[in-house]
């Protein structure tokens, strides 16, 4: 296990909002011994009290629920270096020469390309290994010209793509549910299911992160990697085994079948951005009004994509991926829409509504919707609805990721051609908003969305 963890971006709102939290979850947990150390690295010119004081602060607010002597201890382990990409000594003063690291690109994507080179010239130690956050590039081009420019110095086992939705305890038990159960898995297949939505729908607005937000939008924001990422474990092919290997073969196949799903009256994709409205009792501004917003950027706060997947198992159903920014409610899961029974009796009163599975991915739970009798002399059908409840999982996403980081396991990081892949498949999409072949809607804040998305409950 790596005892040295060097985080570049360390005054950003990741670091303080989960790395900071899961390393100190992973220090409860038992898995940090007394040598581990963090370099926290950025552009201010802080020293390290001031640093440690900026990460208790943090800790406190973020990670609340960690017992406060873990806290106190990853403070404790903690250096700060001005990081200046620029300057190959200050560079290689944040990573050291002495044992492996670990280095953490907690960074805009714009400058990823810079860090990288940066970290190339100040050469790793042996054994070392680096961390990029999503979304890695900003297109296909851009993510085959960071695969080249990583390749140029490290194995593909040293470098860890990261999406921590994948390590969320709703996406593994989501691969248990389907993997480990006799009655799921055989119904696992378009004959069976009518539609798949994943959806990241939430309340909040864009709470002042514009300088991130504007230059990305929903579509790279969510779609692109997080929900992609769970299209993969919902659809692929049961792996030989949940080791590195078979699992990314299996993901990379899901991605190649994908295509987008064009029928009439219900089209393949849809954008839109929120105007004034209220949430909560609280005023919105429309999004173009909020600071640091350029509105001729056109920058989308709501995407869905329609996608079909190009396989014997698969074809026929609608896979439906959606995220938006600033309306009424959060909704946040996976639903497994099954399709109507073939036959009812032909006296029953009434058609009893699909089943659904739902995997709530905040809250964490999992929903199974069925249809039963009702109490009644002749025979009627009533809502059945079981419900499970995780366990507190022993480590939030990011103590899980940073301790595969640490430890060397790659299973849940996402490799260089699925990286690729996953731009492939948006890349139409992208070209077509570009050029501005679908139009950008309008929705009010704290609506369900553009008029006519289709709402399933
Ligand atoms: P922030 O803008 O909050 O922080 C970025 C950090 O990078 C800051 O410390 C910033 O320093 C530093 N930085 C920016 N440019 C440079 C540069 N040229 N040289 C050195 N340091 C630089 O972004 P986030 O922390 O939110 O995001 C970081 C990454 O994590 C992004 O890739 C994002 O997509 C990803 N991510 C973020 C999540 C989140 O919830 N925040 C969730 C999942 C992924 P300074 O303060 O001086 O600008």
């Amino acid at each position: 296990m790596i005892e040295r963890l060097t985080i570049f971006g360390a005054t950003g709102d990741l670091t303080g909002r989960y790395l900071l939290p899961g390393l100190a979850a992973l220090r409860a947990a038992g898995y940090l011994s007394d040598e581990f150390q963090l370099i926290a690295a950025s552009r201010e010119d802080w020293t390290d009290e001031q640093y440690r004081e900026h990460a208790a602060e943090w800790l406190e607010r973020s990670a609340s629920n960690v017992p406060a002597s873990a806290r106190r201890d990853v403070v404790t382990a903690t250096r700060y270096h001005k990081l200046d990409l620029a300057d190959p000594a200050s560079v290689a003063a944040c990573i050291g020469r002495a044992e492996p690291v670990a280095v953490y690109l907690a960074l805009p994507p714009s400058v990823f390309h810079a860090a990288i080179n940066a970290v190339r010239q100040a050469r790793l130690p042996t054994g070392s290994r680096l961390v990029l956050e999503k979304p890695f590039g900003e297109n296909l081009r851009d993510a085959i010209e960071l695969n080249h420019q990583l390749a140029e110095f490290l194995d593909e086992g040293e470098i860890f793509r990261v999406d921590h939705f994948v390590a969320m305890t709703t996406v593994q038990t989501l691969l248990g549910t389907r993997l480990a159960n006799r009655i799921f898995e055989s119904l696992w297949n378009s004959s069976h299911i009518a539609e798949i939505e994943i959806v990241w729908e939430e309340s909040l607005a864009l709470e002042g992160r514009a300088g991130y937000y504007d230059g990305v939008g929903a579509l790279k924001d969510m779609l692109q990697n997080h929900l992609l990422q769970i299209l993969c474990l919902v659809a692929m092919e049961p792996p030989l085994s949940v080791s590195e290997r078979d699992l990314r073969d299996r993901k990379v196949d899901v991605l190649r079948s994908v295509r987008l799903m064009e029928s009439a009256g219900d089209p393949a994709t849809r954008r839109a951005r929120y105007t004034a409205g209220r949430i909560d009792g609280h005023d919105i501004p429309s999004y173009v009004d909020e600071e640091g917003v350029d509105p001729a950027r056109a920058t989308e706060t709501f995407a869905e994509v329609r996608l079909e997947l190009d396989n014997w198992r698969w074809s026929g159903t609608a896979f439906r991926l959606r995220s938006a920014k600033a309306l009424a409610a959060d909704r946040k899961e996976v639903v497994i829409h099954f399709r109507p029974v073939p036959h009812l009796p032909i006296d029953t009163p009434q058609d009893p509504p699909p089943n659904l599975l739902r995997f709530g991915l905040e809250p964490e739970d999992l929903t199974l919707e069925l249809t039963g009798a009702g109490p009644h002399a002749r025979f009627s059908l009533v809502p059945l609805i079981l419900r499970a409840r995780h366990e507190p999982a022993e480590l939030p996403p990011y103590g899980r990721l940073l301790l595969d980081v640490l430890t060397g396991e790659t299973a849940l990081s996402i490799r260089g051609d699925e990286a690729e892949e996953s731009w492939r498949v948006l890349s139409p999409v992208l070209d077509a908003w570009a050029k501005g072949a679908v139009p950008l809607a309008e929705y009010p804040a704290g609506s369900s969305g553009p008029v006519q998305a289709p709402r399933h409950s």
